[in-house]
């Protein structure tokens, strides 16, 4: 028979998702996915990252225009000027790398929207692109306010049912003759909406998204540091910028 599990246990789970549910900014948001993460690793430590991999750090990460204000304000105040050149520098580099798939998607401008996010979201399944905000020893420089898609992986459930865990997690569960089914993770279908809510809109109406490193070009200065403030997305021209009707269905 299997184990009932603790009630406070499952009274948190209920606790965290009308968090999430009643988030009024993306702040508010992360505050709740922080606290449900813990819960869910505390839950089944089967979910605790290894120290120093960043195997999941290894991709080009979308973020929307609030989230990016968050860390652009968050990167003025907390980095120094040496340290955002040194992010700045790092996609420089990769998009100037051949072989490096970076390069072709920042030309996918005149593509189809959702050409472009399926050229990423193919990218983080095979191609391997590290993240620029991913330190030389494997630890992110903008932790406190990573994206979204950096706070659920690993942690959560996607509506249709599938749990969001790298190739390390998924073999510790083949290893130990687990299912995924079995734990309880957070919730996408609460979490996901709420994020398209509140994660794309600073300047626009639309709700928009580009990659990290598209969001740190076109808000460098002359000198390779970050601007002091940054550039609405809804001025871009040569980058490609999506929306959230381009984002798959997210059922
Ligand atoms: S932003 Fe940070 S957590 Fe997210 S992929 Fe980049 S290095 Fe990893």
């Amino acid at each position: 028979m299997a184990e009932a599990r603790p009630r406070e246990s499952v009274d948190l789970h209920v606790f965290y998702k009308r968090m999430a549910e009643s988030a009024g900014s993306l702040p508010d948001l992360y505050a709740a996915m922080e606290s449900w993460s813990a819960l869910v690793v505390k839950e089944n430590p089967i979910l605790e990252c290894q120290q120093g991999c960043a195997r999941c750090c290894m991709h080009q990460v979308l973020a929307g225009e609030t989230e990016w204000a968050l860390i652009h304000a968050w990167m003025r105040d907390s980095l120094s000027k040496d340290q955002r050149q040194t992010i700045i520098g790092r996609v420089i580099e990769q998009r100037e790398r051949l072989g490096n798939p970076l390069g072709r998607w920042l030309g996918m401008r005149n593509k189809h929207p959702r050409a472009f996010v399926r050229a990423v979201g193919q990218g983080f399944r095979a191609e391997s692109t590290r993240c620029p905000m991913l330190g030389p020893d494997n630890r992110c420089e903008i932790y406190p306010v990573r994206p979204f898609v950096c706070r659920a992986y690993g942690r959560a459930r996607m509506p249709s049912g599938n749990a969001m865990i790298c190739e390390v997690f998924a073999g510790r569960f083949r290893q130990q003759e687990r299912s995924t089914a079995d734990v309880q993770l957070e919730d996408m279908s609460v979490m996901s909406p709420k994020y398209f809510a509140l994660g794309g809109r600073a300047t626009s109406d639309d709700g928009l998204f580009t990659l990290l490193a598209v969001h740190l070009l076109r808000n460098r200065t002359s000198s390779g540091d970050l601007a002091k403030q940054p550039t609405p997305l809804s001025a871009e021209k040569t980058y490609p910028v999506v929306t959230k009707e381009d984002f798959p269905t997210r059922r």
